[in-house]
């Protein structure tokens, strides 16, 4: 059987390791390098003749990773957050310029449970005047708000606005600090506490009643299997696809 070569950027780190243990548990895989701080991405990448790399590393370094594995020919499955528009426009041109082959998945969140949540909250935007995002998060996490809960309400936003629903109501005029990030006119607070891992609550509201969608990843091995998805997805996605809900069904 032939197996996907798999590197992992961020092997020593928390997800890292998580996917190293993945990765050589899965039998149509083969972890060909494990890849941290200081070691030499593009030559480990030739010698170590990989398919697909994972990377989980840091926000600061993630990009240029994704450039030199596009311009090493191997493709990549993105878990690391601090993408913007322009970040994601800067890997769509390279992706091209780079011939149209490779593929890269950027992924805020490889949970189902996430995945299925913001689904449902982007379903259920327009039905309700007021909607909020909360994630709460373990406090070792060092950027805020996180991806997911990002990713979470721009979708809300998106569908409010192709529904023509008018901003969420919102008489404050001072303390507006407390009111967490606007995102695209949708307010994301995030929450740091020792003893959680990973957290989502999408609160909706109407007069007179309430929606709460909350979904909790209390593990890290939940978000295994979106990854191995990835893996063996991403090598017939040319181009650069964002969000692990395309790589599922769930019309
Ligand atoms: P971590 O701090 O435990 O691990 C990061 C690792 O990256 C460390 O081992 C660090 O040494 C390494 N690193 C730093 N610079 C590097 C470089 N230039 N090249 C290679 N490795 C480098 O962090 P973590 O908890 O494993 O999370 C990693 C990222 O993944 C964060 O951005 C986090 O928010 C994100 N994350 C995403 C998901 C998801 O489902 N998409 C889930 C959990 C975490």
């Amino acid at each position: 059987m032939h197996k996907i070569r798999v590197a992992v950027l961020g092997a020593a780190g928390r997800m890292g390791l998580n996917v190293c243990a993945a990765v050589e548990a899965a039998p149509d895989l083969k972890l060909v390098a494990r890849i941290d701080e200081g070691d030499d991405l593009a030559a480990t990448l030739a010698s170590s003749r990989a398919d697909v790399a994972v990377d989980f590393t840091v926000p600061s370094v993630t990009e240029a990773n994704v450039h030199t594995l596009i311009d090493a020919g191997v493709h990549a499955v993105v878990g690391t957050t601090g993408w913007d528009e322009e970040s994601r426009n800067r890997v769509s041109e390279h992706l091209g310029a780079a011939g149209g082959n490779l593929g890269v998945l950027l992924a805020p969140n490889f949970g189902l449970s996430a995945v299925l949540a913001m689904t449902f909250a982007a379903k259920a935007a327009r039905f309700f005047e007021s909607v909020e995002v909360i994630e709460l998060h373990h406090p070792d996490k060092v950027d805020a708000p996180s991806g997911t809960a990002m990713h979470t309400a721009q979708a809300i936003a998106k569908a409010r606005a192709d529904a023509g629903i008018p901003p969420s109501p919102d008489a404050t005029q001072t303390g507006q600090d407390a009111r967490g990030m606007n995102v695209d006119g949708v307010h994301v607070h995030a929450v740091r506490l020792r003893g959680l891992v990973a957290h989502e609550e999408i609160l909706l509201g109407n007069p007179g009643e309430q929606l709460t969608i909350r979904q909790d990843s209390f593990d890290r091995v939940s978000f295994m299997p979106g990854v191995l998805l990835g893996i063996r997805e991403i090598t017939a996605r040319p181009g650069l696809t964002v969000g692990l809900e395309h790589l599922i069904d769930l019309s």
